[in-house]
């Protein structure tokens, strides 16, 4: 599903298309619409999954189509600062072409980040994304106003309560208008979640995005590469792998038929599976491919889901999937019963986030192989580097989706509240 399918405001639009995103993630396209309706939303979505823009963006959508000044009207709690920092950077990404506001506010012993974070709460930043004690800690000073308050977001909330955040929790919400929408996002949800939302949520949306495993018997490796290296790295692969037919996944049909083309100029036996193709081509290409004429088939995602030929033993992704959900079916399309399988995936500049908020959700770092010295240099991994492809959302401050050209240079950055100097820009 599209991002223009849901009806956001046009500056939501442009942030999200500055933050390279085109399509919504699972956890996007059914958490996103129940939000917009004004319900209630309690779903179990892991990190990785791209739930931090699921509910960041029907929010903001709604602070900018309704605009009040000088309110909180967005409290989202946290359990831990460095998610408070990396939902703030993404907010920062997506709102760059609106003119929210936001602040993160953590705990630390720095007095400077405690005026300013002061100041941001007295002055009615549009969001607040908090740890429990540290808001508690400004609470009780007296100077929070949160009569205007819109929307009430608990992210990770298993982890807070395992942390211990419960007593935390419970006082941040008295004090929180009774009419508000809440949305509780959490990665298991046992009994001790369930309760707590039936106190704090009203007649809530379930949404439950499990995401299987890919099983342990994939060999997961990857190759960090600059772009112009992946074609040669293909070649070298195809040839030095042993397997009996290999799967090499695209994200877009026009990379699916360069590469295609590229194969066949070098001698390889390929076939192409995209949405241009007819239905009756899509199955002869198929049947060539399940029955070992053609060893080697190049795919979009169409082909991830669903095919089950046990010959295949290698998968490659010629790029990284859009999420982690994509990446497990991907992979899965090898070592199908009892076959063993290998998964490579070449990863260039602009998509070490991308994968490293898979690995997150995979729970473990997939190794990285060198790169064929033939092919010379090759880049180091930065999972945390600023415009990685559906990375953070853009640093600080900084243009969201990095070094993704788009237009809009000279337009005001949404409005933040800076931690070392505190101001409202306008
Ligand atoms: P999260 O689960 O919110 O931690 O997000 C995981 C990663 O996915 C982050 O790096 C996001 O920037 C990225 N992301 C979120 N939504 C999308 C999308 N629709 N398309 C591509 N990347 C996304």
């Amino acid at each position: 599903m599209r991002f223009t399918e849901f009806n956001f405001h046009p500056q939501i639009l442009e942030g999200i298309e500055a933050s390279g995103y085109e399509n919504a993630t699972p956890v996007q396209e059914q958490v996103i619409p129940p939000i917009m309706q004004g319900r209630d939303v309690i779903a179990s979505a892991q990190t990785g999954t791209g739930k931090t823009a699921a509910f960041l963006l029907p929010v903001m959508n709604r602070l900018l189509e309704h605009h009040v000044d000088g309110q909180v009207r967005c409290l989202i709690i946290v359990p831990t600062r460095e998610l408070a920092i990396q939902i703030s950077q993404h907010m920062e990404g997506l709102s760059y072409f609106s003119n929210l506001s936001s602040i993160a506010v953590y705990g630390g012993n720095d007095a400077q980040n405690f005026v300013a974070e002061k100041k941001a709460l007295q002055l009615g930043a549009d969001i607040i994304v908090c740890t429990p004690g540290r808001m508690i800690a400004h609470l009780n000073m007296g100077y929070v106003d949160l009569k205007g308050l819109e929307f009430l977001v608990l992210d990770e909330a298993d982890r807070m309560l395992d942390m211990g955040f419960q007593d935390d929790i419970n006082r941040i919400v008295k004090v929180l208008p009774e009419k508000r929408q809440n949305l509780l996002f959490s990665a298991t949800m046992p009994e001790k979640i369930r309760s707590l939302a039936k106190r704090i949520l009203h007649d809530p949306v379930e949404i439950n995005i499990a995401i299987s495993r890919p099983p342990e018997k994939i060999v997961q490796r990857a190759y960090v590469v600059y772009e112009p290296q992946k074609l040669p790295l293909v070649k070298i692969l195809l040839k030095k792998t042993p397997y009996r037919t290999a799967l090499v996944f695209c994200s877009r049909k026009q990379s699916v038929k360069q590469l295609t083309r590229e194969l066949k100029h070098g001698g390889f036996s390929v076939g192409e599976i995209h949405s241009d193709l007819e239905q009756a081509q899509r199955e002869e290409v198929l049947s060539s491919f399940a029955n070992g004429r053609l060893p080697v088939l190049v795919a979009t995602d169409i082909l991830s889901r669903g095919i089950d030929i046990d010959t295949i033993d290698l998968v490659i992704n010629y790029d990284v999937p859009h999420d982690g959900e994509d990446y497990v079916h991907r992979i899965g399309r090898t070592a199908r019963a009892e076959a063993d399988g290998a998964a490579f995936t070449l990863i260039s500049d602009k998509e070490h986030t991308r994968f490293a908020a898979i690995e997150a959700l995979l729970g473990k770092e997939v190794p990285k192989e060198p790169v064929p010295e033939q092919l010379g240099p090759a880049p180091a991994y930065h999972p945390r580097q600023r415009g990685s492809g559906g990375g953070g959302g853009g640093a600080r401050g900084g243009r969201p989706g990095g070094q993704r050209g788009h237009g809009g240079g000279g337009r005001p950055p949404g409005r933040r509240f800076d931690r070392n100097q505190p101001r409202k820009q306008g």
